[in-house]
């Protein structure tokens, strides 16, 4: 890894002293190093997925001046011509203004849904489900589709949920931008470095 890493369930974890007493061959690559990209505001481009580049995307960036860089993984890179240290996170210059509304994906519509069957909340074997079935005329829009288990599709078959007796936790919804944001924070990636917590909500602390 790049110097510290904060993992989740155990995983790999070594300071930057640390990881240098090991033989370089035997710490990950500079592609294991991407930089967390903020807005002009500070705030991360996006949660979920979290706004990461390569590392080679983010030291372009730099070298044309669209971003700043906040901070700096230990690791260094080197060519003939030049060494610098790898960015971990950096922030755009140009403020860009987020989508207001999410583009109607399979993921979107499963993060606006936090992972969770609507009908029993259960968080494995999802699939869709069309709330208003579609030989009755229902569509395929955000407002029509929900997410559901395996068993509670199959147990509803082609019926409305009055019809097959089952109520929703919750009637499918747009959602905007921020709603999507606010549950991702919920879903943090397995990779977290240090230098990126000030910028997340993922901090425990914040939470308690
Ligand atoms: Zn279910």
């Amino acid at each position: 890894m790049c110097d510290r890493v904060v993992g989740e369930g155990g995983g790999f974890q070594a300071t930057g002293a640390a990881a240098r007493m090991y033989h370089p061959n035997v710490l990950s690559p500079p592609e294991a190093c991407p930089a967390l990209v903020l807005n002009a505001d500070y705030t991360p481009l996006s949660y979920y997925p979290l706004s990461l580049w390569p590392w080679q995307t983010a030291i372009k960036a730099a070298f044309l001046e669209r971003v700043d860089i906040v901070a700096e993984y230990d690791r260094v890179i080197r060519s003939p011509s030049f060494e610098m240290k790898i960015p971990s996170v950096i922030a755009l210059r140009q403020y860009v203004r987020p989508a207001s509304h999410p583009a109607f994906t399979r993921f979107n519509l499963f993060l606006r849904d936090r992972f969770a069957c609507q009908y029993c909340g259960a968080g494995h074997d999802l699939t869709f489900d069309h709330v208003v079935p579609r030989a009755y005329g229902g569509r395929t829009t955000w407002e029509n589709v929900t997410t559901a288990c395996a068993p509670c599709n199959l147990k509803k078959g082609g019926r409305t949920p009055a019809e097959a007796h089952m109520s929703l936790h919750q009637r499918p919804f747009q959602p905007a931008t921020h709603h999507l944001q606010e549950n991702g924070r919920g879903f943090p990636p397995h990779y977290l470095h240090d230098t990126w917590r000030d910028y997340l909500y993922w901090d425990t602390e914040l939470l308690a």
